[in-house]
């Protein structure tokens, strides 16, 4: 007889739950990845045209953030990024013969040349920026139709220290020189796997002017009249948070797993 896991299953940045926004039992099954072991967690993608089991329902990852606590979201974040690992390396990048997952840790061997692929976050840095005592710079994505003002975000590139990168992203976003860059707190993203490191700087100097592909517009705001921001249990709401209520931006009072 099969034993039951808890498993998460996914379909697109979907994942299934119960009308209580837990994780189903399921048999498990032999293309499962095993995710944390001690409890007998599984995940998965719902199988191709696998009807909703009766009783569950499919939920966007975005909305369980505002849901769960955040080591649950995490603990989600890390499977839907795991099984998009395992999916997107199905073949060696060396030689080009197909892969097998290694049995006990988190890589793709190819049997062929013994090349080992193993899961890579992205590094993104993420900036609050303040002018003065009393002004915080805030900026409209262009590919967001909302009227959310959010910060200024973006790629680290190879061979870049992570403050240059700051100073980088802020200068090519809204041509702005930054000075102090501090760096607060870190949160794994997984649209589609990156982890996002979170900066303060300061202004230093120059006018604002918009990379429009990027960005429609960017303002400094007093702390007191700011526009729509980034939903609760993002990075940027608790960078946002810290600048205006002081509130830490990581929670190090969260056990360790
Ligand atoms: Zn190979």
């Amino acid at each position: 007889m099969s034993e039951l896991s808890l498993a998460y299953i996914f379909h697109q940045h979907q994942l299934l739950v119960d009308e209580n926004f837990q994780l189903p039992q399921v048999e498990r099954l032999a293309s499962d990845l095993h995710f944390n072991t001690g409890d007998q967690v599984v995940a998965r993608d719902l199988l191709e045209d696998e009807p909703i089991p009766q009783g569950l329902q499919l939920v966007p990852i975005r909305q369980l953030l505002t849901l769960w606590d955040t080591r649950q979201f995490e603990h989600a974040s890390r499977a839907i990024q795991l099984l998009e690992w395992r999916k997107n390396h199905k073949f060696c990048s060396h030689c080009g013969h197909r892969t097998e997952a290694h049995p006990t840790e988190y890589a793709m061997i190819c049997p062929a040349c013994r090349y080992h692929q193993y899961p890579r976050v992205q590094p993104c840095v993420i900036t609050v920026i303040t002018r003065g005592d009393d002004e915080i710079l805030l900026a409209k994505n262009a590919k967001n139709k909302s009227n959310m003002y959010g910060l200024i975000a973006g790629f680290v590139e190879v061979g870049e220290t992570l403050e240059e990168a700051v100073r980088r992203e802020t200068f090519e976003e809204v041509g702005l020189k930054v000075k102090n860059v501090q760096y607060l707190a870190s949160q794994p993203w997984p649209f589609p796997s990156n982890l996002m490191l979170a900066f303060r700087a300061e202004y230093a100097s120059g006018e604002i002017k918009l990379q429009e592909e990027e960005i429609s517009d960017a303002q400094f705001f007093k702390l007191d009249q700011l526009p729509e921001i980034p939903f609760k249990g993002s990075i940027a709401y608790a960078m946002i948070k810290h600048i205006t209520e002081g509130h830490p931006v990581a929670d190090d009072t969260r056990e360790w797993l």
